[in-house]
């Protein structure tokens, strides 16, 4: 039974916790309209951790391989989802700015949260920022099509 998880984000990474599952993409509720085949299953993980400062941050993981409509030929194309990211946590968009002044990687991204988070809802902005704008076959099979 797929359950959604809201926890405090500082206390969360403080207890380096993890929240973790393989579960179908239609649980999730910002993503059951996105695919075809909703049934697909989509592993996500999510660890709290802190880096050598005591800085707290979250190790985000998303994998999957999930179907959207090719918008050339309006068959099923395979989408691959497979993110893996750290956010660092800042309580508001001050801090944020600090914060990433003092982060060298640039591939690391701050993110503002309050009191509470929603993983699951963590889980949905990884994966709908990963979507292609336009899904498309590499190569479309136009033998089915009719040519103009
Ligand atoms: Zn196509």
């Amino acid at each position: 039974m797929f359950e959604r998880l809201v926890v405090s984000p500082s206390n969360f990474a403080e207890k380096s916790r993890c929240w973790e599952g393989n579960t179908m993409v239609g649980d999730f509720e910002r993503l059951a309209q996105e695919f075809v085949n909703p049934g697909a299953k989509l592993f996500y993980r999510v660890c709290g951790q802190q880096d050598a400062r005591g800085r707290p941050h979250l190790h985000c993981e998303v994998k999957g391989s999930v179907e959207m409509i090719c918008q050339r030929c309006l068959k099923p194309v395979e989408v691959r989802i497979e993110t893996d990211r750290q956010l660092y946590l800042a309580s508001s968009e001050e801090e944020a700015e600090r914060l990433e002044a003092t982060l060298v990687d640039l591939d690391i991204e701050v993110m503002v949260t309050g009191q509470s988070l929603d993983l699951a809802g963590l889980i949905e902005d990884e994966v709908l920022l990963g979507l292609p704008l336009v899904p498309m076959h590499e190569h479309c099979d136009m033998d089915s099509l009719t040519e103009i």
